[in-house]
């Protein structure tokens, strides 16, 4: 899902961030709210558009670059449309329904799709960049994204929402390409 070409504008140089793969300890630790909306948090915010888009990514969550904070930044525009960044701050699904099943990937679980269902459309609820108070509704893809990066924040991975079978196979996987790259 990569948005060709298309660098984020920042107000700050700075190199991409670390994105923590699986099985990282931070990718299953709950983060804590924000607080200080101040500079140092827009830096951050800038930094993981710009660590996003350069995966690429439609969504990235401030646990996948080591932080625990409850911060999503997230792009469900569509391949070849315009670029659209969105921030939430400390985000919270008030209302989910219906049902839906996706193929779901994650940057911090490389090289590995599967189906998971999540609700259709959720209403979601937190704060912009500037602290300001945010209401948002999703279906479909935006839907999948904020519930997929919602849960990076209370420690939960996609591969956790998957059968247990499935996911032995993936952790089997892992194993083997640690064994490998050990060896080289
Ligand atoms: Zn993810």
């Amino acid at each position: 899902m990569k948005k060709s070409g298309y660098l984020f504008p920042m107000e700050h140089e700075m190199p991409d961030m670390k994105i923590h793969t699986y099985p990282d300890a931070v990718l299953k630790s709950t983060a804590e709210p924000i607080k200080n909306i101040d500079e140092n948090l827009q830096k951050i915010i800038d930094q993981m558009f710009k660590t996003m888009y350069a995966a690429p990514g439609i969504g990235l969550a401030a646990n996948q670059v080591g932080l625990l904070k409850r911060l999503i930044v997230f792009d469900g525009s569509p391949r070849d449309d315009e670029p659209s960044p969105h921030v939430l701050i400390n985000p919270e699904i008030i209302v989910g329904e219906g049902s839906i099943k996706w193929d779901e990937a994650c940057l911090s679980v490389p090289d590995y799709t599967a189906d998971v269902i999540r609700n259709s459309r959720v209403q979601v609820k937190g704060l912009d960049r500037h602290g300001k108070p945010l209401d948002l509704e999703a279906e479909g893809l935006l839907a999948v994204c904020l519930q997929h990066e919602i849960d990076h924040l209370n420690g939960i991975l996609f591969i956790d929402r998957i059968s247990s079978l499935k996911r032995a196979l993936y952790k089997k996987k892992i194993k083997k390409k640690e064994k490998k790259d050990a060896g080289k």
